[in-house]
Order: structure tokens, then C-alpha cells, then sequence
């Protein structure tokens, strides 16, 4: 980068789910280089695949990274000099920018139909050589070109990478990483339906938002050459690379939500502060100087450097990050710790959301705490009813199985559908519908579900209860009980 120029960062969120901490923990970085240097922090959302983008998710993406702290001076709610910030917005930008491509010669349509991609990948894997298309429409003669155009044949627009040598990345923190070109594929830029892929409108928004600095996981690393070859085709001025190390699971697996809950609204819900969130996240891969473990964001963002960061994956463990969670609340002030419970579930929110179901059970205000206890508490204790956890003549391998088929089936359909709301109609439809798939009797599957999630048998209507509690808590209590089953003798 120039000396003097402008910081500005970005950090890019597909709404395709759950707000992640993986978004949380990249947003961090970025936003602590911008206000070290006085820069600007953008907040971009990547909805390019339609199936799968949804409000919702970009909703909840915006809200936990408020719940952060983590404000974006540019985005799709507060707006900027380079918006719209949504992609969905832009397509006609993109459509422009590949045409551009094409008049410099630096891009090509490609007609082949998917049946004959298709069959390429096919002979890739049966001779286990190098899959990807074989540029069979790279050299089509203009006139040819032409006369498939005019038949109104359907085309993808695809990049002319190089053919020979090598493309070298110069990350910030790495070094130079080299790909070898042969290795990459002539990349679509472009799809039939007019809209672009990742790739194009990824960079096409970088140059144009004027992002200094792209900071964000490892895991973009190798789509890395293929954006710089687009720099070069276009030619425009890289920005500084920087890839991240990748949060991990105890185990050292990329995290995952079978592992570790991954979505920023468990760590809401279950009572965490996102101060303490934040610090934890930080030291994630950076240390600050003399190794101290807790600080603030205001230390952070005035003694980041690139050259504390560690490569090695840094491990994301809860039992660390409760620790520090109760440092940071024994810090409160006792005033500041009520009003921070009353913001969590002790404000007449969530408290307004239980009265339907305690009104017509108590007799006295005292029944109320015991009666709704486990809205309030973390992982359950199923050891004092586990005989209650499966169903009568089912075997323990089976509720496992069930209560793992619910999971799945109200938090990730098949299909790349959008998943439903988690509303009590669709929770309890999809019990319904996977009690026909197993042959079980609505009433056994509802027991085992109302017991995972309460711990106990008699507990107010399940599904409104799994509503009040949430997706996340409701999710984690699932996967808790089914762990707790697996791990019976
Ligand atoms: N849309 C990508 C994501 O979901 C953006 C990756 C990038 O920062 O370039 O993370």
C-alpha cells in the first residue's frame, strides 16, 4: 500500500445462517486495525447466492455485531459514499465489470452445456487428474461466438487465467504464497442467470469500496490467486492481503457447531458479556505484549501489530472463555450487573413471554421462580431423569438418533432450503412429519424433546417453550441430551 493512504477494511458476511463467531472474531481484527489508524470500517453483505441468502440471517448478522460494539462506519442500514452495500444491489455493476473484461480480452463466454462440464468431472475422477473445465470456448472464433449469441444460447462468462507459472500472493502475514496456474481453473465470473459469482463481485467491490486491506480467514487463502488474476485483468492496484488464522475446536478441526456453539446468539443467551466475548476473541491468534490474557478493546485497538499474530490455529475453548466471562462481571459494578441481567431474560421481555404459561399454574408468586427455572439455567442435569429421556420400549441408540433427525430437521433442512422459522407451528410440524419418516407415536418423540430441553416431564406447552428459549439454547440442550444418551453404559 501507498504510504499515506487511506485504511479501509471490510468484513464480508454471506447471510447463509447463523451470525458466526468465526464473523464476529474476523470483524474484531478489522475493526481494531481501522481505529488504530483512523480508518474506516465497512460492513458488505455477499447475498450473491439467492438460494440460500437470507433478511433474516442479515438481520441477525447485524444485530450481534452491534450487540458486539463493533460499529461499521459504511453499510447496507447507515449507508456511504460507495453503496449499496448489499450485493444483490449491484448486479448491474457486476454485468458491466465482466462485460469490461470481455473488450479488454481478458474474459470469454463459455457455452458448454452442464452436461458436458459435467462429463469432465466425471473423467476427472475416474483418471484422478486435475478436475476443471478444459477451456474448450477460450479460442471459439469471434463469428462463432456470434452466431451462438444470436441463437439466444444460454453463457457463462469465465476469466482467461494464466496458463504457465505461477500467481504469488503476498500476505501480510505469511509472506509469498505461490499457486501454481495450472492448477487453477478458468474461473466463472458470470453465471447464465446474469449474476455474478463470489469471485467477481468480491473483488469488484473491493476496488470500488477502495479497500485498502482485506483481512479475513484462512480459509479464503486459495481463492486468493484467482482475485488476484482478476486485479490483473482489470488492472487495478491489489490491496494488502491478510489471512487470519482459523478459530478451532479442542480437537484442532476448523470449528464447528457439532463441537463448539458457533453462533454469536448462544453466546447472548447464554449470559456472556460481549465485552468479555470480544477480549476472548482477541486473543485469539494475537497476544497483546507480556501475554496478559484481559484487556479492553480500547488497549487493543491502541497496541494491535500484525506481528504478534500467531499462525498456529488458535483454539476456541469455552471453559477459558467462561473464566474470563466471570472476570469481566466480577468487574461490574453491582448496579451495572443488575441492569446487565435485566438486559439478558430478567426484563419484562422475557419475563412477558413467560406469564402465559405460569398465570394459570401459580397460586402464589413464589411458584413462579421454581415453576420457570430452566428458561434461566445453562446445560442441564439429565442424570436424575434419564429413564425419562427415552421413550417406553425405545432403546437408547434410537431417541439418540431421533432427537438428532429433529435437530437437523428444524436447524439445517436438506436441500439447500432457507430453514424455518423457529416458530411453535413449524417446531411442532416438524416433529409431526418426522414421527411419520420414524413410525414413532407423536407423544413418545414430544416426551423425549420435552425432556431434553426442560429436564423434566411436566413442563409448560413444548413448543411455545422451545420458542421462548431460542434456537440456540434450544439446539445446544438437543445436542446435550443426545451426548448425555450416547455416554450411558
Ligand atoms: N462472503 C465471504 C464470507 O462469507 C467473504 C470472504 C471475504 O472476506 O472475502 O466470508
Amino acid at each position: 500500500m501507498e504510504p499515506g493512504k487511506e485504511v479501509r477494511v471490510r468484513i464480508a458476511p454471506s447471510p447463509t445462517g447463523d451470525p458466526h463467531v468465526g464473523t464476529a472474531y474476523i470483524a474484531l481484527f478489522n475493526y481494531a486495525f481501522a481505529r488504530q489508524h483512523g480508518g474506516t470500517f465497512i460492513l458488505r453483505i455477499e447475498d450473491t447466492d439467492r438460494t440460500r441468502s437470507t433478511l433474516e440471517s442479515e438481520q441477525a448478522i447485524l444485530r450481534a455485531l452491534r450487540w458486539l460494539g463493533l460499529a461499521w462506519d459504511e453499510g447496507p442500514d447507515v449507508g456511504g459514499p460507495h453503496g449499496p452495500y448489499r450485493q444483490s444491489e449491484r448486479a448491474e455493476i457486476y454485468r458491466a465489470k465482466a462485460d469490461e473484461l470481455l473488450a479488454r480480452g481478458e474474459a470469454y463466454r463459455c457455452f458448454c452445456p452442464p452436461a458436458r462440464l459435467e462429463k469432465l468431472r466425471e473423467l476427472a475422477r475416474l483418471n484422478k487428474g486435475p478436475g476443471g473445465y478444459d477451456r474448450h470456448c477460450r479460442d471459439l472464433p469471434p463469428a462463432e461466438v456470434q452466431a451462438h449469441v444470436d441463437a439466444g444460447e444460454p453463457s457463462v462468462i469465465r476469466l482467461k487465467m494464466p496458463t504457465a507459472g505461477e500467481t504469488v500472493v503476498n500476505d501480510l502475514l505469511r509472506g509469498e504464497v505461490r499457486f501454481d496456474n495450472t492448477q487453477i481453473d478458468d474461473q466463472v465470473l458470470l453465471k447464465s442467470d446474469g449474476f455474478p459469482t463470489y469471485h467477481l463481485a468480491n473483488v469488484v467491490d473491493d476496488h470500488l469500496m477502495e479497500v485498502s486491506h482485506v483481512i479475513r480467514a484462512e480459509e479464503w487463502i486459495t481463492s486468493t490467486p484467482k482475485h488476484v488474476a482478476l486485479y490483473r485483468a482489470f488492472g487495478w492496484e491489489e490491496p494488502v492481503w491478510v489471512h487470519m488464522p482459523l478459530l478451532r475446536n479442542a480437537d484442532k478441526s476448523k470449528i464447528s457447531k457439532r463441537k463448539n456453539p458457533v453462533s454469536l446468539d448462544f453466546y447472548r443467551d447464554a449470559g456472556f458479556l460481549p465485552e468479555a466475548l470480544l477480549n476472548f476473541l482477541g486473543t485469539m491468534g494475537w497476544s497483546l505484549a507480556g501475554d496478559r490474557e484481559k484487556f479492553t478493546l480500547a488497549e487493543m485497538i491502541e497496541s494491535f501489530t500484525w506481528d504478534r499474530i500467531s499462525l498456529g490455529g488458535p483454539v476456541f475453548d469455552l471453559t477459558k472463555l467462561t473464566d474470563l466471562n466471570g472476570q469481566y462481571i466480577r468487574d461490574l459494578a453491582p448496579s451495572e450487573l443488575v441492569t446487565r441481567l435485566r438486559a439478558w431474560r430478567l426484563g419484562d421481555d422475557f419475563l412477558g413471554r413467560l406469564i402465559p404459561f405460569a398465570q394459570a399454574r401459580i397460586k402464589k408468586l413464589d411458584e413462579f421462580v421454581p415453576l420457570t427455572d430452566f428458561f434461566f439455567s445453562g446445560d442441564l442435569d439429565y442424570a436424575p431423569v434419564a429413564k425419562d429421556l427415552v421413550p417406553k420400549g425405545r432403546t437408547a441408540a434410537d431417541t439418540v438418533a431421533a432427537i438428532a433427525a429433529y435437530v437437523e430437521a428444524v436447524d439445517e433442512p436438506q436441500g439447500g432450503q432457507p430453514r424455518a422459522e423457529f416458530k411453535p407451528e413449524a417446531l411442532e410440524a416438524a416433529g409431526r412429519t418426522l414421527c411419520e419418516k420414524l413410525g414413532w407415536k407423536p407423544k413418545e418423540l414430544f416426551m423425549a424433546l420435552r425432556v431434553a430441553v426442560a429436564a423434566r416431564t411436566a413442563a409448560p406447552p413444548l413448543f411455545d417453550t422451545m420458542a421462548v428459549l431460542g434456537r440456540e439454547v434450544t439446539r445446544r440442550r438437543l445436542r446435550q441430551a443426545a451426548d448425555f444418551l450416547r455416554k450411558q453404559p
